[in-house]
């Protein structure tokens, strides 16, 4: 699932290639092109070979959507990158690890326009870790969300690195608000909305349902019990790497 790439086209100027650690999202405009997440070890050198030889475009910017190595580690591959746009957050966790790139920094938002379309880097929150951007392509209605989305794959929360399901709650209830039809999520299948409403409904309820436990004085073992959220069986546990009873777990130390 992570090591396979597969390629989506989306139209002349976009692909996505899914896989190989995260996924990619490829937009060319002239001889350029904007990518966003660069994968990891060998993944890597395989995005840029495709992007120069057979689209024959030079990959000028790159956004990363956060610091983790399946997103990230695939830098060292595009030395002459002109711009890697990244949260001020996830860059320190590059620089600490000794990454080095023309780095600059999104806290809020950088509109770029690319070839005459319009590209909105955003931070519209965090929560998978503490240092998230999304793309956004307005006239596509397409949404690049990195591993704040994960489709039907369900939540993911990575605590040792800021990670904070509360926030994701908000996070994803903001991502909602954008007009968007089609989403790239940080791994996985491309989908429609369908699976962002539902991860939102799932957090939600997951608040309010550990919020009232935590009211009634039940300690976190007893609400991890409780708290079984079992109408969201059409949501994954992350491939297994996360559970229900994480995120209940989470949520409980998350809340005041
Ligand atoms: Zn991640």
């Amino acid at each position: 699932m992570f090591l396979n790439v597969k390629r989506v086209e989306l139209g002349d100027r976009l692909r996505v290639l899914l896989g190989g650690g995260g996924n990619s999202l490829v937009f060319v405009h002239g001889q350029d092109a904007f990518v966003t997440d660069v994968k990891m070890g060998d993944y890597a050198l395989k995005l840029r070979r495709e992007v120069e030889e057979e689209l024959g475009r030079t990959v000028q910017r790159v956004m990363l959507t956060h610091a983790h190595f399946d997103h990230a580690g695939g830098l060292w591959a595009f030395p002459g990158v002109a711009v890697v746009l990244v949260h001020p957050t996830a860059r320190a966790r590059l620089e600490a690890k000794g990454v080095k790139a023309r780095f600059v920094e999104v806290e809020r938002e950088v509109e770029l326009v690319l070839g005459g379309e319009t590209v909105r880097v955003l931070n519209v929150g965090s929560g998978h870790t503490d240092g998230d951007l999304v793309a956004y392509f307005p006239g596509r209605k397409l949404l690049v969300a990195g591993d704040l989305f994960q489709g039907w794959h369900g939540p993911h929360v990575v605590d040792g690195d800021g990670g904070d399901i509360a926030r994701l709650e908000e996070t994803t209830r903001r991502l909602l608000e954008l007009d968007v039809e089609r989403i790239v999520p940080g791994h996985g299948e491309l989908t429609d909305r369908a699976p962002l409403i539902r991860t939102a409904a799932y957090l939600t309820e997951l608040r309010e349902r550990v919020a009232d436990a935590k009211g009634k004085g039940l300690s976190e073992d007893e609400t991890a019990k409780g708290v079984q959220l079992e109408g969201y069986a059409d949501l994954g546990d992350f491939f297994g790497l996360d559970s229900r009873e994480k995120n209940v777990r989470r949520m409980y130390k998350a809340l005041p």
